[in-house]
């Protein structure tokens, strides 16, 4: 998502739509968004940063992303 920082009108808060990053930019909407797609977040069609776009371009919904990544799930539970 992005929007006007309420606190500086020519600066712009990105927030990414999965977790808690955020990133701020200068400049116009447009500027905005270009800066963001520089710095490896994707705008569309959701916003994600570059961590959860990355999640989300090799897991596919329905999948398990331990499962996908081929890990162990016993292994992560035996302490
Ligand atoms: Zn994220």
């Amino acid at each position: 998502m992005l929007h006007i920082d309420p606190d500086a009108p020519h600066r712009w808060i990105i927030r990414c739509g999965q977790c808690d990053h955020y990133l701020q930019a200068a400049g116009d909407r447009i500027t905005a968004e270009a800066f963001a797609r520089t710095n490896g977040w994707v705008t569309s069609p959701s916003t994600r940063c570059p961590g959860c776009a990355t999640i989300a371009a090799h897991c596919r919904p329905a999948e398990d992303p331990v499962q996908s990544l081929g890990i162990d799930q016993h292994r992560l539970t035996a302490a």
